[in-house]
């Protein structure tokens, strides 16, 4: 791990780099208050004052006023990283709160680290770590599903969950491990047909939770959707007209090289992340097959396919060749899209008609039939779980990858249960499972796991 020091008083600007009406910089440890007092002058003397409330006064470096500041004090552990913690609101100039954290650092404190209030939350016992998670996820949420789904989380739904789950399995895993304390006496604590019965009872909870990593994931991250279909049948007249209907979303979070252009959506409460891979093809150094390569990666990734036809052509064989392209992902969810409904039709429905997968008819150019398309996505999404649902989801890949580790070791407990030997590898088993659940919360957690997390925080959280 990082070389963190919790001794460490340490400071943050906690605002966004830019100047605004307002800038917070932020202090925690056990030296914070000291700290304050050598740069901040009130009326109201700092020692004496309430604790939440604020304080007005004056920024000083030695005889020089530095800015006017409402100073906020939070005693430990009535914090958010449960120590002494102060939170200096101050003009929002570059500058000048470039020059408030200097004189804190100059004062003794030492620069936060990305995410480090939040990492001492977390080790102070505030909040565990799924919930600090749900910081970040809260943070980058983008439509209302997301802000929901990061704040059950927040909230400790999930943890509620897997302690239940942990708690549960640790009963058998104590009775298991008595029985070894006693093993020369050769008593047996707990039933074996009992014990089966409670690892399936369990089992199908973990199964519940699993299951909810579909919807979970995209009320989190989004649902992906690639438009596809041969050339010219309309696939970024179809993505324009979507996004004059709705609220595209500009993130200014550089993103990594893409080799489709992303639009990002909010239809409904609901993030749509759009991958026009139309493009692809346009790219003079880009030989075809290449293309055809990213296409299959989006495609395979995709949540939801849109493909779209022209009705005012026949169908051709590149239709259906993408047709049996597209068929080839599975269950990967699929709507039909003819275009240029204002045109003659001459493409007959029936030939591509069936029974699982939605048809629409639109025109991109006359914005026709484009509240019909997302509807039907909608439709699609709901199909596949409960978004909004407020019992525990999983939404991170983490949490799920753990807990199918859970299952996998609780899965090798049954086995050795059905072995009928000693109790010594199952108790391993179920304890292995028991640390799979822990790493979700944060109660087993290694060096890796939690620089991974934090490092992905901005500084001053
Ligand atoms: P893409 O290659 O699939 O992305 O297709 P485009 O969106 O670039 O459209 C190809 C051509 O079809 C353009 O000339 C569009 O103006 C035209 N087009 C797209 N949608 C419609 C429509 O609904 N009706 C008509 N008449 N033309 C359309």
């Amino acid at each position: 791990m990082k070389e963190y020091d919790f001794d460490d008083t340490i400071a943050a600007i906690a605002t966004p780099y830019g100047q605004g009406a307002i800038s917070i910089v932020r202090l925690s440890g056990k030296e914070a208050f000291a700290i304050v007092k050598k740069i901040f002058i009130s009326e109201q003397d700092f020692d004496q004052a309430e604790n939440w409330k604020a304080i007005f006064g004056k920024i000083v470096h030695g005889n020089r006023m530095v800015d006017e500041a409402v100073v906020l004090k939070y005693q430990a552990p009535h914090s958010y990283t449960r120590e002494d913690m102060v939170e200096i609101n101050c003009h929002g100039g570059i500058y000048v709160t470039q020059r408030i954290l200097e004189l804190l650092l100059d004062n003794g404190a030492r620069l936060a680290e990305p995410g480090e209030f939040t990492l001492r939350a977390f080790l102070n016992g505030r909040i565990d770590l799924s919930q600090a998670e749900a910081v970040a996820d809260l943070i980058q949420s983008q439509t209302e599903v997301s802000l929901q789904s990061s704040i059950r989380q927040l909230q400790g739904e999930l943890s509620k969950k897997i302690n239940l789950l942990r708690d549960e399995l640790m009963q058998s895993c104590s009775l298991l491990e008595l029985e070894l304390d006693f093993a020369e006496e050769d008593v047996e604590f707990v039933d074996r047909k009992t014990l089966i019965k409670r690892i399936d009872e369990i089992q199908q909870e973990f199964d519940q939770l699993l299951s909810t990593y579909q919807s979970g994931r995209i009320a989190r991250e989004g649902v992906k959707l690639v438009i596809s279909g041969k050339p010219n049948v309309g696939k970024s007249s179809l993505l324009n007209a979507l996004v004059n209907e709705e609220r595209a979303i500009v993130t200014d979070i550089p993103g990594t090289t893409r080799d489709a252009l992303e639009v990002k959506l909010d239809i409904k409460g609901v993030l749509f992340r759009i991958f026009d891979t139309a493009g692809i093809k346009d790219a003079e150094d880009i030989v075809e097959q290449e293309g055809i390569r990213r296409s299959r990666k989006y495609i395979e990734q995709a949540d939801i396919i849109i493909h779209v036809f022209d009705g005012s052509q026949p169908l051709t064989q590149e239709d259906l060749e993408i047709i049996k392209f597209i068929e080839e992902f599975g269950d990967k969810k699929i709507l039909r899209v003819i275009n240029k409904s204002d045109l003659k039709q001459r493409l007959k429905i029936a030939e591509i008609e069936h029974q699982a997968i939605p048809v629409v008819k639109i025109s991109a150019l006359k914005k026709r039939g484009i509240k019909e398309v997302e509807k039907k996505l909608l439709e699609i999404i709901n199909s596949m779980g409960d978004l909004t649902s407020t019992d525990a989801m999983i939404t991170n890949f983490r949490h799920f990858m753990a807990l199918k580790r859970a299952v996998n070791s609780l899965q090798l407990a049954r086995k050795e249960l059905l072995k009928e030997v000693s109790s010594e590898y199952i108790a391993l088993y179920l304890r292995e499972s028991l640390d799979y659940l822990g790493e979700i919360t944060g109660k087993v957690t290694s060096e890796d796991i939690l620089n991974n997390i934090f490092s992905q925080f901005c500084i001053g959280k």
